[in-house]
């Protein structure tokens, strides 16, 4: 009997094991790996990002033996002509619960019906469905601590084992070959699936312990830098839980990737808040414009504020496409607050960027930090970000790895942009103190008129 051909199409799930789409494929069937290199993504995305995925996708590669069939071009085009071509029964998926992967996936599947294929969908990037955790009415949780305990009760299921593969791929189907990989990461994070395992049971031998402490001091390699494997599916947040223990630092843990199920959980609810405010009454929150606002921006984007620990962090981000989450809210803040430039113009900077850019992550991110979003922070709370730097970066030592220019400056003057004079370091752009009236100013009468 002739066995049936499946396409297994990898998109945020670029790993071999604790795959639930491909175990159920390789089950009975021969599979046909496919990636689909989307124009979408490529112009959007800045060079750190589409590097990490190319490497992501090499390594990938690799591990089925260079079997992975790449085509370039829109996916609803490219998918049902692939699947005719090399006569499969089907295509399976990881299922995509972002606003643009949803639509694609019903337009996929509607081209493939129509030559009598379908479109399956078999797990999914997250511990629980976006969408399962409700109220015991089934209305949607609206706040993070009641949904995280909701969530920690309904339990995920443990890693899943992993079928023996029959590839049918590259070299006998043609391959439209990798993406480009337009520029170098420095600073790498592992793109490959053994890689970001050795690199996690590193972090759970070494560090997990003192997560909750030293999570946030960008200086200390305390975090797991596990987001872009999250984010590319080059490991399921199932394997990661699983080795959690019932110990401080590890609930700590468990309950930040708590946030991540959040966050998706409420941009699969409300698919606007990907770029429109989610509290509707922060719209009417008056932004700057023009050419003053733009170079502001610009002096934002390059790290060039004159507020060392931004443009610590700024750099952190052009040089490796990641950023410390401490400072990605002290300079989300900034230019929001001290800038009083749209969260979304940082949001589309971030996610061009980060080579574990989320849409729900980040604009989330973002709207916590603007007021806007679930959980708002206060639109009063505004970081100074000095006295952030100096609590969070005492020593100044992750200051002086990105802003070399400020290196022999000693730990009390480091944070001050008052006092530094450097030739190369510019004044600051901004002063905090008066930006900060400003922003509660704008915030008041925004209460005011909402009332
Ligand atoms: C303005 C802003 C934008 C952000 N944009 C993104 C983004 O595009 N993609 C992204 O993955 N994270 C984003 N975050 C969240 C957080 O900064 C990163 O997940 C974290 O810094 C990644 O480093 P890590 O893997 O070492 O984290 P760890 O501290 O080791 O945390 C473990 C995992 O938990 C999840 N996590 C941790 N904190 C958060 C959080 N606040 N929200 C959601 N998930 C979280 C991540 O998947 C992370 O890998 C953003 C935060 C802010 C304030």
């Amino acid at each position: 009997m002739l066995m049936a051909r499946i396409i297994m199409w990898f998109r945020r799930d670029l790993r071999l094991t604790d795959h639930g789409a491909l175990s159920a494929a390789a089950a009975y069937a021969e599979v046909v790996p496919l990636f689909v290199v989307d124009p979408l993504f490529t112009r959007r995305a800045g060079g750190p990002r589409r590097t990490f995925m190319a490497d992501a996708l090499a390594a990938l590669g690799r591990d089925m033996g260079e079997r992975l069939v790449y085509r370039h071009g829109d996916p609803v085009d490219v998918v049902p002509q692939f699947a005719a071509e090399v006569g499969a029964d089907a295509v399976y998926v990881s299922r995509d619960f972002g606003p643009y992967g949803h639509r694609r996936d019903a337009a996929v599947a509607a081209r493939l019906g129509v030559d009598g294929r379908a479109l399956r969908g078999i797990g999914t990037p997250y511990a629980v469905e976006p969408g399962r955790v409700t109220k015991s009415d089934g209305s949607p949780y609206a706040v993070f601590t009641p949904f995280l305990k909701a969530w920690l009760a309904s339990g995920w299921t443990r890693p899943l084992d992993s079928e023996e593969v029959r590839w049918v791929g590259a070299p006998d189907i043609r391959s439209d070959g990798p993406p480009q990989r337009p520029t170098d990461l420095s600073d790498v994070t592992p793109s490959s699936e053994r890689d970001t395992l050795a690199a996690w049971d590193q972090f759970v031998a070494t560090r997990l312990d003192f997560y909750d402490s030293a999570r946030d001091q960008p200086a200390l390699d305390g975090t797991s830098r596990m987001s872009a494997a999250l984010r590319w599916g080059i490991v399921h947040p199932r394997s990661l839980l699983a080795e959690l223990q019932p110990l401080r630092a590890h609930d700590v843990f468990r309950s930040e990737l708590g946030w991540r199920e959040f966050y998706a959980d409420v941009l699969f609810r409300h698919p606007t808040s990907a770029w429109q405010n989610l509290q509707p009454k922060l719209d009417l929150m008056p932004v700057d414009s023009g050419p003053l606002a733009r170079d502001r921006f610009i002096a934002w984007q390059s790290g060039r504020t004159g507020y060392p620990i931004v443009d610590a962090g700024m750099r952190q981000l052009s040089a490796t496409g990641w950023m410390h989450n401490r400072v990605r809210m002290i300079v989300a803040s900034f230019l929001v607050k001290d800038l009083h430039l749209p969260w979304q113009w940082g949001a589309r900077h971030f996610l061009q960027h980060l080579i574990d850019g989320d849409l729900a992550s980040n604009s989330h991110g973002w709207q916590w930090v603007a007021g806007s979003g679930t959980d708002a922070s206060p639109y009063f709370r505004i970081f100074n970000p000095t006295s952030q730097s100096e609590r969070f970066d005492a020593a100044g030592d992750y200051i002086r790895r990105w802003v070399p220019e400020l290196a022999s400056l000693d730990s009390r003057t480091i944070h001050q942009p008052s006092q530094l004079r450097p030739d190369a370091y510019p004044a600051p752009i901004v002063n905090h103190a008066a930006e900060r009236l400003e922003a509660l100013r704008r915030y008041k009468a925004v209460t005011a008129a909402a009332r």
